[in-house]
């Protein structure tokens, strides 16, 4: 479950992660397809683990998904812990595309349904960073 963190902690390094953070700051929430086979990712990768291709474009998550499964946390990893309790999920936005994160705090607990549509969107942390989240349509 480390892709939780991904907000904070870990899309440091790669830059092809920069570039997916400085899509964010653009106001887009992307994955990459592979022009040779179709294969989409999300979180986006530079090559393909399909066919091991390196030609990769960029697509954009624009559409309503729909609420897979999801999980409210009470406690947390390590640094993690000021946020609680917070909703991780898992939301399909059609049949290539599923993308785990957070579900705004906007949403409240007992408005959480499966099935229910979701956008993704990038937000803003209090400590400077971005990430992105599901909020309602
Ligand atoms: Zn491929």
């Amino acid at each position: 479950m480390g892709f939780e963190e991904f907000g904070r902690v870990s899309y440091t390094s790669q830059t092809r992660v920069d570039r997916f953070v400085d899509r964010l700051h653009q106001g887009k929430v992307s994955g990459s397809q592979c022009k040779k086979c179709g294969s989409v990712y999300f979180p986006p990768r530079a090559d393909c683990c399909g066919c091991l291709s390196s030609d990769m474009e960029w697509f954009d998550v624009m559409e309503t998904g729909k609420l897979v499964s999801y999980s409210t946390l009470s406690y947390a990893p390590t640094g993690f812990e000021k946020d609680l309790p917070y909703t991780i999920a898992l939301v399909r936005f059609d049949a290539r595309v599923q993308v785990f994160g957070r579900l705004s705090k906007t949403i409240k607990p007992e408005e959480i349904a499966v099935g229910m549509d979701l956008l993704v969107s990038p937000v803003e942390l209090p400590d400077g960073k971005i990430a992105y989240e599901f909020r309602r349509p």
